[in-house]
């Protein structure tokens, strides 16, 4: 079943990398060796070939195989002669690739509904999407349809229950972390304490502002925008290091609070 992650997770790659759709069967084959290689569980083949969990989703109605005549076998019955004589292009059915490379809000829903299906560990999940080139710098900038920020909330809490997100040291990146997506989003590219602009964007146009939990996982703060702000580099010096930090940390806490609850408000929270 994993093997079935991984294929999908390495479309979505392409698919953010504005790679396209459709690659011919010795491509897939070959750039999906290693990466079903380096992803399998005990007792899984040493030499795993992509035509049996290419078959199961195809199977499944979740990927698409064009140039071919006949029937495609199913993963037991050993598809890997039918693909290495048949040749045909494969890749994610249309709706889902379009919709994986527009938006990150859709795209973060179906990496995670991956994670939860096939039971993958934070580390697996995380070192997936970095095989397969998925982290915060690719694609396109965070989406910013109406009900995204109630959607990315969701998320950050689905990811809380099941404790995906843990611990990390600051500046750890997170891939893909819709808590600190969707607080960027609401700072609208202003510091949350003194409004200043961040001081510069990323080369892909995302606003140069620290994201930090208020109170710290450590000291039983949550992984929840309602418990998140985005600092300009000074306001976050002061967080941090400045002798006012503990009244500042009262402040955070309910500008937090209040943005968060209007943002839900004025996108009705669906
Ligand atoms: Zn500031």
């Amino acid at each position: 079943m994993l093997k079935q992650a991984v294929v999908l997770v390495w479309a979505i790659g392409r698919a953010v990398h504005g790679r396209p759709r459709l690659a011919p069967w010795t491509e897939s084959r070959e750039e999906l060796h290693p990466l079903l290689k380096e992803f399998k569980r005990d007792g899984e083949s040493k030499r795993p070939n992509p035509a049996h969990p290419i078959a199961a989703l195809y199977q499944a109605g979740l990927w698409d195989l064009q140039g071919f005549d006949g029937v495609v076998p199913t993963a037991h019955g050993h598809p890997e002669d039918w693909f290495a004589s048949r040749h045909p292009t494969g890749g994610l059915p249309t709706a889902c690739h379009d919709l994986v490379r527009t938006s990150v809000t859709a795209r973060l829903e179906v990496l995670d509904a991956l994670q939860e299906k096939f039971e993958l560990s934070p580390e697996e999940y995380e070192a997936l999407l970095s095989a397969a080139g998925i982290d915060d710098e690719t694609g396109p900038r965070p989406a910013v349809d109406d009900d995204s920020y109630a959607r990315l909330c969701r998320l950050a809490e689905s990811r809380e229950q099941r404790g995906l997100r843990r611990p990390k040291l600051r500046n750890e990146p997170v891939r893909l972390d819709p808590a600190r997506r969707v607080v960027l989003e609401r700072s609208a590219g202003n510091c949350e304490f003194c409004g200043t602009p961040a001081p510069d964007v990323t080369d892909r146009g995302i606003p140069v502002l620290e994201v930090d939990h208020i109170e710290g996982l450590a000291e039983g703060g949550r992984d929840h925008p309602e418990q998140m702000i985005a600092l300009c580099p000074n306001c976050h010096a002061v967080k941090t290091r400045g002798t006012r930090r503990h009244t500042v940390a009262e402040q955070l806490r309910e500008i937090a609070t209040r943005r968060h609850r209007q943002k839900l408000e004025s996108n009705g929270d669906r």
